[in-house]
């Protein structure tokens, strides 16, 4: 046998370290001891009944959190762009047209995804900090007549919370399915899904639900392609038997499903329901009044101007004049352990956003916040001009 050419590597050598931080940045949130404690369950089989009880309580759970009676509801293996994914591959095909709307990154994104699996893909254009009326929508859909029309409900790259009503009446009348990323804002901002007429949602675990960034959740239709998806991982119809959506008397092995992450999903949904969702969104919103008042108080700018389409889970703030926003992100992040971010895609060096999700959004948090960033405007370097 030739000796191991590849030495046990030094660093493994060392304990794994780990710091605690505030995450207020637009995600990951911070996981309460509760819902990291459910991950730490021991490891049953992902086939075992135990397991798809568990995964029939998260199913309850997200349909209360939609607020939808859609019975095709699991959760994706993966990370919010999984769902993206997920949701594109399964209802379009290659020379589909696709519509999406683009304030901000997630649009973009959703375009790209759709490009590359060969749809003819529209968007609409906002510049960031905007969003788009329903007569602007309307015109797009008459115009491209796409099978999808893609809207982030939260834009988490600029912090607009988009208007949902009547939207998904408009893509019924032009026969197109209507597909929302509400990763950033739900359970903190109001959504109905089957009364707003949304037919495909998702979102993520690592924000509101403050459960670990490994499990997203999602909702879709089934059975609308003429051919398979592109993705063997992502076919809502292996998925859909996995999480007992399709009626069929027994689930298939598909893949091995992350066990220790549909506890903590589990635990985070529970927290959901024992707040209850209008309380939750309550919350959430009077602390992001609370958040902002004092930023404006503080001479510091809300970067979307209108009230109502503030997302109350992602604040941007106009990056503050004279001052480079990353010494800024830096120093608070080195002097208060606090992780703030800038900007994302379009969003780049106009904005710092401030993420207060679950958990998180309290106003003893904002005052951290509000503290941390008053420091730093004064300790940070700051130009004449
Ligand atoms: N959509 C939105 C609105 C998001 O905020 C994010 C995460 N920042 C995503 C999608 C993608 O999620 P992930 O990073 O978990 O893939």
């Amino acid at each position: 046998m030739p000796s191991l050419s590849v030495l046990p590597p030094k660093c493994l050598q060392k304990p794994l370290l780990v710091p605690h931080r505030h995450m207020f940045g637009p995600g990951p949130s911070n996981v309460p001891s509760r819902i990291l404690e459910a991950g730490a369950n021991p490891v049953i089989g992902h086939m075992h009944p135990e397991i798809f009880e568990i995964m029939n309580d998260i199913k309850s759970g997200v349909q209360y959190m939609f607020q939808t009676q859609n019975n095709m509801t699991l959760a994706v293996s993966g990370t919010g762009h999984t769902a993206m994914e997920c949701a594109i591959f399964n209802t379009v095909e290659s020379g589909d047209s696709v519509l999406t709307a683009v304030n901000g990154i997630w649009g973009e994104r959703a375009a790209e995804m759709a490009e590359r699996i060969g749809a003819r893909v529209n968007t609409i254009v906002a510049p960031p900090g905007g969003f788009f009326t329903n007569a602007e929508i309307e015109q797009a859909l008459s115009k491209y007549r796409p099978v999808l029309f893609f809207l982030a409900h939260g834009e988490s790259s600029t912090g607009v919370l988009h208007p949902l009503d009547g939207i998904g009446q408009l893509c019924q009348r032009y026969n197109c399915l209507f597909l929302v990323d509400a990763v950033a804002s739900i359970g903190g901002a109001p959504l109905h899904m089957d009364q707003q007429g949304i037919d495909i949602l998702y979102t993520g675990s690592q924000k509101v639900l403050n459960a670990p960034p490994e499990k997203n959740v999602y909702i879709g239709p089934i059975g609308i392609r003429k051919s398979k998806p592109v993705s063997f991982f992502l076919d809502l119809n292996w998925l859909a038997n996995y999480w007992g959506c399709d009626g069929k008397p027994s689930r298939v092995y598909h893949h091995t499903g992350p066990v220790t992450a549909f506890f903590s999903l589990r635990e985070s949904l529970a927290v959901l329901v024992e707040e209850g969702l209008e309380n939750s969104w309550e919350r959430h919103q009077k602390v992001a009044e609370y958040f902002h008042t004092g930023l404006e108080s503080m001479g510091l700018k809300l970067f979307v101007k209108e009230k109502k389409a503030r997302l109350p889970t992602v604040t941007t703030i106009v990056a503050p004049h004279g001052y480079d926003w990353k010494e800024i992100t830096s120093y608070i992040m080195k002097t208060h352990n606090i992780e703030i971010s800038g900007g994302l895609g379009p969003s780049v060096g106009l904005v710092l956003r401030v993420g207060l999700m679950g958990c998180n959004s309290s106003k003893a948090n904002v005052d951290m916040v509000l503290g941390a960033l008053k420091d730093a405007l004064k300790h940070c370097h700051k130009s004449k001009v």
